[in-house]
């Protein structure tokens, strides 16, 4: 009824045509005209909120325009093209008649102060400077020597001429930027090339910011290769717009939204490695180099820096400047700078979240099912993900115990809703083996899958381009005696039967457990599902670890199987080989499966798989 009705009034007020209307109508068509008014409004208000989105190729790159001005949208399109057009004529080294080109092939060149050329080099330059040198646009002989324009290198340069070339070209000092006093500048390159790659599509954006604005444009946001600055709102609720950046880590494609809002007139840019780089015999180079040493910046921690700032010229090269100085000395550089934000993503985010998650649990004491410590485990990951901002749900149920009696288990689950179909369950058991030792806290048995689930619930909270995933932790895996029908797998029976009685339709169960062990080896017992074990296959060779993943032939009794036999697609990811040599699993079920030998980098590299997995579901 309401879509009959609301189509009714749409059809009245697109085709507007004056009549006479007779009098006896006049009543009951004046009452249809209020409501049809009424629920016009809420038509062109529906309309209004909605964002239109544009998007062509420029200065190289992705440009978008999302507007909700949308009586001059495409006028606002194009004012952006001609804007980026133009301040590409000026900066682009690519273009043999540009300014840049210009002042590369006579050494000097005179330009107008108010050009693109002598804006963005007085501020380039002031950049280097505050920055001793780390952000420097005369890194151009660098980039070739690296084969970052054009001619592909087959070695990396050698030290002598990495040294020559920063002895002799290289260094923001030499360029000399002069005002000849009659409103122009005077610019001497000093014998160097220019390269504003960190910078100009930065201050493009600006250029366009300034130029939609004066044309009236109120509410839009416009991006260039990921340079981003918002006007207005995006008309959705905060008064600002939501924004989200490629992230780093996990998944190529994967966005994270930024941990707040851009208010009107601010800009963001991200600054990595993962993105843009060069292979030189098999090993990958950053396309950010370190003019302090001539070197690509290869950074063990940092995957990207993100900055916000109240212009697209400052985000784009403070970004640059963050990543090449690194999270301790980029935090003294951001410092201080008005309005300005810094967001550094480590390269084991998820890995190091996920071990001091482990250590947390494990610091709670032991979590026999049936215990009191089983209990505060499972308030303690409700807690976790109420954190996260996820709504947990703690999932009380009856089951027999091993001596037949009827006894109180507990599941936690949350769902992360990302925007993408389909929908996959992630699992873990959180319940440690009774009967090992009293110290026995299963760190990596039980814990390590635990402390990974939360890490990437964390990571999948904000990230609108994933799937629905259902983070499950399971309690009573362990069994008492020997796996049965009363002893073992209480939580993942319980689920499987939940699920489906609910109907539930899932692509994929994946069940996580011992998957922090130091000496990774991912072993996939022979039960499971065929197509995920491709999926898993080919995620581990993209990560780099499809040599450590072992096929075994035999089945193993696992939180997988109930779901299996419930019609689910399932699979086992388990390191069966925890042990103090390779190949032994003498730590498994014993006390020396404590913290210490898990790593972060285990940790990343099995979240990682698992983002690759869901990716695309
Ligand atoms: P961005 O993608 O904004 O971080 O800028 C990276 C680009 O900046 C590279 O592709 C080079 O063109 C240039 N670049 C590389 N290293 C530096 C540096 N240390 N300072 C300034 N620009 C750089
Ligand atoms: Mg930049």
């Amino acid at each position: 009824m309401p879509y009959n009705y609301l189509h009714v009034v749409r059809d009245a007020w697109s085709a507007p045509q004056m009549r006479r209307v007779p009098a006896k109508l006049t009543v009951a068509l004046c009452a249809v005209a209020i409501v049809a008014l009424v629920a016009y409004r809420e038509v062109k208000r529906t309309a209004e909120r909605e964002v239109e989105y544009w998007d062509w190729l420029s200065m190289g790159t992705l440009a978008e325009l999302q507007t909700r001005d949308h009586s001059i949208a495409r006028a606002e399109a194009q004012i952006m093209k001609d804007a980026f057009s133009e301040v590409e004529e000026a900066l682009s080294v690519f273009r043999d008649g540009s300014d840049l080109s210009r002042l590369v092939a006579d050494g000097t060149i005179t330009v107008s102060s108010t050009s693109h050329l002598a804006r963005v080099l007085n501020f380039a330059l002031k950049v280097a400077e505050g920055s001793g040198g780390a952000f420097d646009p005369t890194v151009a002989p660098l980039m070739e020597a690296w084969g970052f324009r054009g001619l592909k290198v087959s070695d990396p340069p050698s030290a002598t001429s990495i040294s020559n070339i920063l002895a002799n070209s290289v260094g923001w000092r030499r360029v000399e930027v002069a005002d000849s006093g009659d409103g122009r500048t005077v610019i001497a390159s000093g014998g160097t090339r220019l390269d504003l790659g960190g910078i100009a599509k930065g201050y493009a954006i600006d250029v366009a910011y300034e130029r939609l604005r004066d044309f009236g444009g109120e509410n839009f946001l416009i991006n260039l290769g990921g340079n981003i600055r918002v006007s207005g709102t995006n008309g959705k609720g905060g008064g600002g717009w939501t924004v989200a950046m490629r992230n780093p880590l996990g998944a190529t494609g994967n966005l994270q939204y930024l941990p707040r809002q851009l208010r009107s007139g601010e800009a963001v840019a991200t600054s990595g490695s993962y993105e843009r780089f060069i292979e030189i015999n098999g090993k990958r180079y950053s396309h950010i180099i370190d003019p302090r040493t001539g070197m690509p910046v290869d950074n063990e921690q940092l995957a990207s820096t993100t900055v916000i700032a109240p212009t697209a010229i400052e985000s784009d090269a403070y970004s640059t400047t963050l990543f090449v100085l690194g999270e301790e000395e980029g935090r003294r550089f951001i410092d201080g700078k008005d309005g300005c934000q810094a967001f550094f993503i480590g390269k084991n985010a998820i890995g190091l979240d996920a071990l001091r998650r482990v250590e947390a649990l494990c610091a709670l004491g032991q979590r026999n099912a049936l215990t009191p410590g089983a209990h505060t485990a499972a308030k303690w990951i409700a807690d976790e993900l109420a954190a996260i901002g996820l709504e947990p749900e703690i999932d009380e149920f009856n089951d027999p115990a091993p001596d037949g009696s009827e006894r109180v288990f507990r599941n936690v689950l949350a769902t992360a809703r990302g925007t993408c179909p389909g929908r996959v369950l992630l699992l873990s058991h959180y319940d440690t083996k009774s009967g090992i030792s009293d110290d026995f806290t299963g760190a990596n048995d039980g814990g390590s899958s635990t402390g990974l689930l939360l890490a990437l619930a964390k990571h999948l909270a904000v990230c609108p381009a994933a799937p629905y995933v259902t983070f499950a932790f399971l309690d009573g895996e362990e069994c008492v005696r020997s796996y049965g029908e009363h002893d073992g797998l209480h939580g993942s029976r319980h689920l499987a039967k939940r699920l489906r009685g609910e109907g539930a339709a899932l692509d994929a169960v994946i069940l996580l457990d011992m998957i922090g062990d130091r000496d990774l080896t991912l072993t996939l017992p022979r039960n499971g599902d065929a197509e995920l074990k491709r999926r898993f296959l080919s995620a581990a060779d993209q990560v780099g670890r499809r040599g450590a993943v072992r096929l075994l032939q035999y089945d193993m009794v696992d939180d997988h199987q109930p779901f299996i036999d419930a019609g689910y697609k399932a699979i086992d990811i388990i390191d069966f080989e925890y042990g103090s040599l390779p190949g032994l699993n003498d730590y498994w079920h014993t006390p020396a499966d404590t913290p210490d030998k898990l790593s972060a980098e285990s940790l990343q590299a099995v979240g990682d798989i698992v983002l690759h997995m869901i990716d695309g579901h």
